[in-house]
């Protein structure tokens, strides 16, 4: 007989959006006249730009013709799209990465949950408390996270780094040392981004412990500040201890489309000397046959120069979001952070209510949706996200209502 494994089974509960979406159709088929807004879920709004969709064109075509047909990509990317990425998102930043450290992929989602799998399963992870959940419920997937207790929300192998507004959301190093420690910056729940001086920090204890950090930077086009660094790679030393995660999902509104990329340099070695690019690059090519053609394609238009000023207008239209629910619910009384580097607004619940609760409250009062900040760990209890990637008439509307509540 077959026995599934047995660390799925170890999973809680259901997915924190299946939840809401289930809660949201029970509130709507219970109340058909209510209008409901949804600033909830991390997914994009904006149609794809203009060269995209064109460059999308241009490849479908070049498909249909013997001439330019083309089988599988090269499992590690195009060389014009790996070109582009280390030129635009590294060479011009000061940033010494080379094309062939560019590892593309079919998004950061699957790259964040498969890089654990290069690792020992006795690697002891590092996560910030609030999560992305991806990091963790991979490394169980994994068998690398212990047992679970459901009462603190806690595995018990995995070291947690609260991220509160105590310390300005920004992980302490915690007592004992992680081998692998995630880090996503700007941030996905809080909206908060490291700067500099934190972040180098990082990377001097990562080198002085012999740890990784895996670095998901999904959101570095939102940054607007310039004391915060756009890649780990600005940092000193990070060669030897980084792996950077990056996305074309939200700066370019690749959601639907699928492409990403990982960096992982060459000098990044185990405590045996064994390089990690040739261990990723071995994972590629056994268990992926490389981003398609056609999406490489749109990828690399985000680079030319009509690219990179479509995707800026695209970024400032969210932003624009971001700011009107910050002044809206500061002037309503609310402490908020996050919205200036990252399409997160993250609101500290009115009178230390639960997080579900005010879910609950935000619902049926102004029929709007956010995601409760418990649902990202036990740390965000007390909190509340907002995401920024609506429409602009949905999200007046929809602080208009929250300030009348
Ligand atoms: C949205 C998101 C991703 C997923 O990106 P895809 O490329 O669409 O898979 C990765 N990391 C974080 C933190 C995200 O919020």
């Amino acid at each position: 007989m077959i026995k599934v494994n047995g660390n799925y089974l170890k999973l809680p509960g259901s997915y924190l959006f299946s939840t809401i979406a289930k809660r949201v159709s029970e509130y709507k088929a219970a109340n058909p006249d209510r209008q409901v807004i949804s600033l909830g879920i991390g997914d994009v709004t904006q149609p794809l730009s203009p060269s995209v969709i064109s460059s999308l064109h241009e490849a479908v075509d070049e498909m249909g013709k013997r001439e330019t047909f083309r089988g599988y990509a090269p499992d590690l990317g195009y060389d014009f799209l790996r070109k582009a990425i280390a030129k635009t998102d590294y060479k011009e930043r000061g940033c010494d990465i080379a094309e062939d450290e560019v590892f593309v992929s079919d998004g950061a989602k699957s790259d964040s949950g498969n890089i654990q799998e290069i690792f020992d399963a006795g690697c002891t992870i590092a996560v910030c408390d609030p999560v992305y959940p991806v990091y963790v419920d991979s490394n169980v997937m994994a068998g690398r996270t212990g047992t679970y207790d459901a009462k603190t929300e806690r595995w018990s192998n995995v070291i947690y780094m609260p991220c509160t507004a105590e310390n300005d959301f920004v992980p302490e190093f915690p007592k004992e040392t992680p081998d692998i420690i995630y880090i996503c910056s700007p941030n996905n729940p809080t909206g908060t981004a490291m700067d500099r001086a934190s972040l180098q920090k990082w990377v001097d204890y990562a080198n002085e412990h012999g740890s990784v950090i895996i670095y998901d930077a999904a959101y570095e086009a939102y940054i607007s500040e310039e004391s915060v660094p756009h890649s780990i790679y600005e940092m000193e030393g990070a060669r030897t201890c980084a792996i950077e995660i990056r996305s074309f999902s939200k700066n370019a509104g690749f959601t639907g489309v699928r492409l990403g990329f990982t960096v992982v340099p060459k000098d990044l070695k185990d405590s045996d000397g064994v390089a990690l690019h040739a261990l990723w690059a071995r994972r590629h090519g056994t268990k992926f046959n490389g981003a398609p053609y056609i999406q490489q394609r749109a990828g690399a238009a985000v680079y030319s120069p009509e690219g990179r000023a479509e995707t800026k207008a695209l970024v400032s239209y969210y932003m624009e979001n971001a700011k009107v629910i910050k002044d809206g619910l500061k002037d309503a009384g609310y402490t908020v952070y996050g919205g200036v580097n990252a399409p997160y607004i993250w609101l500290a619940t009115p009178e230390g209510m639960k997080s579900w609760d005010f879910f609950d409250r935000l619902l049926e009062g102004a029929n709007v949706v956010g995601t409760p900040g418990s649902g990202f760990g036990p740390s965000g209890e007390g909190y509340f996200r907002l995401t920024a990637f609506g429409t602009h008439e949905n999200t007046a509307e929809a602080i208009r209502r929250i300030r009348s509540l």
